[in-house]
C-alpha cells in the first residue's frame, strides 16, 4: 500500500494552508476552506497556487 503524502500550499489570499492532493495536476482548481477562494494550481514544482480567474462558463457541472 502506497502512502500518499498529504501536502499543502498556502492560499495567496488568506495564507491558510490549503490541502493539495498528491496527484494534483497543473491547472487544477482547488478551494480554500478558509476564505472560500478558488485557487488554480500554477506550478507543481514548486507548488504554487493563484486565485482562479472568475470565468463562469462551463465549469463542468
Ligand atoms: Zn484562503
Amino acid at each position: 500500500m502506497t502512502t500518499l503524502k498529504a501536502q499543502t500550499a498556502s492560499c495567496p489570499l488568506c495564507e491558510a494552508a490549503v490541502p493539495v492532493p498528491a496527484d494534483v495536476m497543473q491547472g487544477e482548481v482547488l478551494a480554500c476552506d478558509d476564505c472560500g477562494a478558488e485557487l488554480e494550481v500554477q506550478t507543481i514544482d514548486p507548488l504554487a497556487l493563484a486565485e482562479a480567474p472568475e470565468v463562469a462558463e462551463d465549469w463542468g457541472e
